[in-house]
């Protein structure tokens, strides 16, 4: 049962290879059922094995491979264009240390007809298997061929899949061809080979993964491919302008322009042609763009789909199984990651798409099927990089039409993502927090600048800074503008939920003015 990288690739954009190929070697009964291969599902495993040491957990995911991260997939990996081992998905970190996209290698694994007789349990993965539909009641996860698996815990994590346009998605078939999205590792594998000869790739959307993988693409070009031109088109007038006040998002912009991606901002496509071997983008102001190839990213939708057959409720407003404070959907039913809307106490219904979340939710989902009856209270947090030089990190409700007070200070070298990844050696940056925070104490330098929303550009070097979200003046949310390590202060900010006169003060708790 060895991952064949090369035969998965081979079928990866249509069907995933079944691993074991008949439902017959899945077990008709599980302890713990995991919905979904992902970092949520993963991580709920790890917490109910931390719990019930010989807990038997079997895994069902839709996905041919075992559960791996997705986040170096619009980083990472694209920075190294001359790895030889790209046949086993590994990638380097920003600091050149290896590291694989996967969480475990095979041999952790047990195989799914062992899992029921092994006495010291295990974690078991039915992969490029989906589940059809639960009886919540029956306590039954039926497959798509029928095959009842009978459960006394199940999760689902079931992540969320891209969302195209009309305008490609109904397009001819020739058309459709050069058109894709891009979530995991076979759309990784064969973008790959795409970018080493076409000449030119169009990315639509200004959100997260448009925006990564524009900068990502662009630097991959000047070292492998130089004629390969990137676009990234999208409607809103700057990169990531749902997170970043506009200002920001608008000097973020120019940054990424700088990575030599071409930018199209404040523009939609209205048509999409054939002309020869290349795609033509009408947009909205009468510009043509034509490409070889068109990524489009513009946000994904929970994998809900199986709610309806299952008695389930699905939040009309964010979408996600609705669940409560414990991510319970029904007794003895959870949801975790980015498919759960979710009862936060301190903020209210939230689904968050990010891999803190599902590491954090996976785990009290986990927790809770074993029986710790724990409350969603530890708020997770996100990161992004635009390259090895510009990333922030971020927790609470970070949301650009919030009033924002932002305080600045002048950045080195060392305040940048491959700084910290070569300091701590992990590129998952959620998992510094729990590392030491060196708190030396402070002797604010007055070089620095405060803006809030409202105030205009300038010429401002946003090196470093500390973004603030107000709602009803109260700290809601931080943006750690490429400064690391400060997430338990950040946290504590928000736990304090008290008025600040001014932030200024506030800002120098996060040292960001010491050198
Ligand atoms: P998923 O990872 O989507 O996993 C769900 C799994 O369930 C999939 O394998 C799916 O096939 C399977 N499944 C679905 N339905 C069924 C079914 N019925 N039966 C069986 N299996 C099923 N977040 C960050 O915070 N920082 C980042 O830098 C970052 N970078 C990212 C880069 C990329 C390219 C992408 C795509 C996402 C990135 N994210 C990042 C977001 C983060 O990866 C997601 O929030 C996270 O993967 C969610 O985990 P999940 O387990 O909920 O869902
Ligand atoms: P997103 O929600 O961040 O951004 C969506 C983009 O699509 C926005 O620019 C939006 O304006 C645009 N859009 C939406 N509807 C449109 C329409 N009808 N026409 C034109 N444009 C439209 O989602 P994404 O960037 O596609 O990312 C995919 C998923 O992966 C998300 O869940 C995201 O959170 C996750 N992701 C996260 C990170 C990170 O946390 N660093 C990195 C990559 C991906
Ligand atoms: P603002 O950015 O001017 O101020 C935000 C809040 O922070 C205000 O309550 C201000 O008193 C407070 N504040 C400023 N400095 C502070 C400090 N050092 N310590 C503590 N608090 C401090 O935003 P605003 O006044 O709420 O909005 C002004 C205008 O900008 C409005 O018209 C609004 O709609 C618009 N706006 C637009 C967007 C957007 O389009 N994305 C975003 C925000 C605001």
């Amino acid at each position: 049962e060895k991952i064949d990288v090369k035969t998965s690739r081979k079928s990866a954009k249509s069907v995933p290879v079944k691993i074991p190929s008949t439902s017959s070697e899945i077990p008709a009964h599980v302890p713990y059922l995991l919905v979904g291969g992902g970092t949520a599902g993963f991580s709920a495993f790890r917490a109910i094995k931390s719990l019930d040491a010989k807990a038997k957990v079997l895994i069902l995911s839709e996905e041919g491979y075992l559960p791996y991260m997705r986040p170096p997939l619009s980083k990472e990996v694209w920075y190294d264009p001359d790895s030889e081992k790209k046949d086993e998905l590994t990638f380097k970190q920003w600091n050149g240390s290896e590291k694989s996209l996967f969480y475990e290698p095979e041999d952790f694994y047990i195989s799914p007809k062992e899992l029921d007789e092994n006495p010291n349990g295990g974690v078991a993965v039915a992969r490029g298997w989906r589940v059809e539909r639960i009886d919540p009641f029956k306590r039954i996860a039926y497959l798509e061929d029928g095959h009842e698996i009978k459960y006394e815990k199940c999760l689902l994590a079931t992540g969320a899949k891209p969302k195209s346009l009309n305008i490609f998605s109904k397009a001819p078939e020739a058309i459709q061809k050069h058109i894709t999205t891009f979530r995991g590792i076979p759309d990784y594998v064969e973008l790959n080979e795409i970018v080493k000869e076409t000449d030119s790739i169009a990315i639509i959307g200004g959100g997260f993964l448009g925006s990564e993988l524009a900068c990502a693409l662009s630097r991959r070009a000047s070292l492998e491919n130089p004629k390969l031109k990137v676009y990234q088109i999208f409607k809103e007038p700057g990169n990531m302008h749902k997170v970043l006040p506009e200002y920001l998002s608008l000097w973020t912009t120019n940054k990424v322009a700088k990575e030599g991606v071409h930018i199209i901002a404040g523009s939609e496509v209205q048509d999409v042609k054939l002309e020869g071997n290349e795609v033509s983008l009408m947009l909205n102001d009468g510009k043509k763009v034509s490409v070889n190839k068109v990524i489009v990213a513009v946000g994904v939708e929970p994998n809900t789909y199986l709610a309806e057959k299952s008695g389930l409720e699905v939040d009309p407003d964010c979408g996600g199984f609705l669940v409560n404070a414990e991510l319970e959907a029904r007794s003895h039913l959870y949801a975790a990651g980015d498919c759960s809307c979710f009862y936060d106490i301190k903020f209210g219904r939230r689904r968050v798409e990010h891999h803190d979340h599902a590491v954090i939710s996976g785990r009290l989902a986990g927790e809770n099927m074993v029986g710790a009856g724990k409350p969603y209270l530890h708020q997770s947090m996100f990161w992004s990089d635009l390259g090895p030089d510009i990333g922030f990190e971020a927790i609470g409700i970070v949301d650009s039409s919030l009033p924002t007070v932002a305080v600045f200070a002048k950045a080195s070298e060392k305040d940048s993502p491959k700084a910290i990844v070569a300091e701590s050696n992990d590129n998952i940056r959620s998992n510094l927090e729990a590392q030491n925070v060196s708190t030396t104490s402070s002797s604010p330098s007055p070089v620095n600048t405060q803006k809030t929303s409202a105030e205009n550009t300038g010429t401002d070097d946003y090196g470093k800074g500390i973004i603030f979200y107000l709602r009803d003046e109260l700290v809601v949310g931080i943006v750690l503008w490429n400064v690391f390590r400060r997430m338990t202060v950040a946290r504590q900010v928000l736990k304090d939920d008290r008025k600040y006169d001014d932030l200024n003060e506030v800002a120098k708790l996060f040292h960001i003015f010491d050198e």
